[in-house]
């Protein structure tokens, strides 16, 4: 007996037989003795629709606007507020009692910064009295209010973020997040077909590899289960197989070289050509590009001969429209002979592992499977427990296939 929040995804809940049959899987948990709680999503492709609808009356007007974000949460908070209702009336269909609450019903309260904010608290006192009547309790994902209650969402795929918040402040023995797949795999399984369902993994392995794409899990949800040690379950809500477990790292895991491998397909690479070699110049770049809120992937600076430096760094292709203005200004500020080139062609592979750590010549393994497929590698970046290589787009899913072969990810070690 304990305490289980579950977490039911946009594809399992997308209609009313899934919802029902999600409710069939909660009941199950609550009648072998644990109390429930339920997260779910919108239904299906909901927030794409309503984000789709919100761009397309934007446009009418004289001036193009991008969709104002606060009027954004008001109508995306709205996906998951049907989801509870008709979740919970299903539940009661089938004789269980259960209550539905959004974000601000129980005082789930973020910042003010919509589209993307950050959850601060949450009063557990609401939900704690209804699972002692012996209620499922079932949460909106995804949504919050501001202190002045003002709704607002956590970014997509925020209902992760929901599931995580809720395990910690209610102390969960296990946050089950249900999904259209059957855990977290070694690889892509749609680019490498022997890809293999991974166990156990590590949350820091678990951060890398969303990091890099692998996007069954938001990133910030991941940080957040780290950080209050709440052990998370990725499992498929269409069977009753074992996922994957994301936990705390244990010893045994260092005896695994690599976990899983990753290819991010959209990287643009914007180099500054002859930009003064001088202090300040990468200080002014990069805080400037910072400020734009744009996450840069890897840096390379390069020295010539006449005191000029060549400065490259990646970025994701979609934060190419905000960086390009940026980027325009900084080659005015610096005149000279200072240009631009952008390469939005690239694409970068990585291996993920904690047994990187006390295991030797993982490099050179990765670099040889590459040249061994005449892949030229544009670039190498590092972490503790990743190496990535950045090389064209049209190589990116023969370098996958090419890793995942030379460190065995189809087998178990
Ligand atoms: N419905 C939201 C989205 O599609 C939140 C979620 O599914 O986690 O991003
Ligand atoms: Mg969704």
């Amino acid at each position: 007996m304990g305490l289980i929040v579950q977490k039911f995804g946009g594809t399992s809940v997308a209609n009313a037989e899934r919802i029902h049959r999600a409710s069939l899987r909660a009941i199950a948990a609550k009648e072998k003795g644990n109390q429930v709680v339920v997260v779910v999503s919108a239904m299906g492709d909901t927030t794409d629709d309503l984000l789709d609808l919100a761009k397309q009356v934007c446009e009418f007007g004289p001036t193009k606007i991008n969709p104002p974000k606060r009027e954004l949460d008001q109508l995306l908070v709205t996906g998951e507020q049907v989801t509870i209702a008709l979740m919970a009336m299903a539940m009661q269909a089938l004789g269980h009692q259960a209550i539905s609450f959004t974000g601000g019903q129980i005082g789930l309260l973020t910042d003010e910064a919509f589209t993307k904010a950050r959850i601060q608290s949450i009063n557990k006192q609401r939900i704690f009295e209804q699972l002692d009547e012996g209620k499922i309790v079932i949460v909106a994902g995804f949504q919050g209010v501001t202190p002045e209650g003002d709704v607002t969402t956590l970014g997509r795929g925020g209902s992760n973020a929901t599931l995580v918040a809720l395990g910690a402040v209610l102390k969960a023995d296990v946050c089950e997040n249900y999904t259209d797949v059957d855990g977290i795999y070694t690889a892509d399984p749609r680019i490498v077909k022997q890809a293999r369902k991974i166990d156990r993994i590590s949350y820091d392995e678990m951060l890398e590899l969303s990091g890099l794409g692998a996007s069954v899990l938001q990133t910030r949800a991941v940080e957040f289960a780290k950080k209050y040690n709440v052990p998370l379950h990725v499992r498929n809500s269409q069977n009753d197989h074992e996922g994957t477990w994301i936990v705390s790292e244990t010893p045994i895991m260092e005896h695994i070289v690599v976990s899983g491998a990753a290819l991010k397909k959209d990287i643009t690479r914007i180099t500054f050509t002859e930009v003064p070699d001088r202090p300040g110049v990468a200080a002014k770049i990069f805080s400037e590009i910072g400020s734009a809120n744009i996450v840069v992937d890897d840096i390379i600076q390069t020295i010539n001969e006449e005191k000029t430096a060549y400065i490259s760094f990646t970025i994701d292709k979609s934060d190419l429209p905000d960086a390009r203005p940026v980027v325009d200004r900084l080659v005015k500020e610096f005149g000279g002979a200072t240009n631009v080139v952008f390469q939005d062609d690239m694409a970068k592979v990585s291996v993920v592992g904690v047994g990187m750590r006390v295991h030797t010549g993982v490099a050179g393994r990765m670099f040889k499977a590459l040249a061994d497929l005449s892949i030229n590698i544009e670039n190498i970046t590092t972490s503790e427990i990743k190496i990535s290589c950045i090389v064209k787009r049209e190589d990116g899913p023969r370098a996958l296939q090419a890793v995942h072969d030379a460190f065995e990810l189809h087998t178990t070690h």
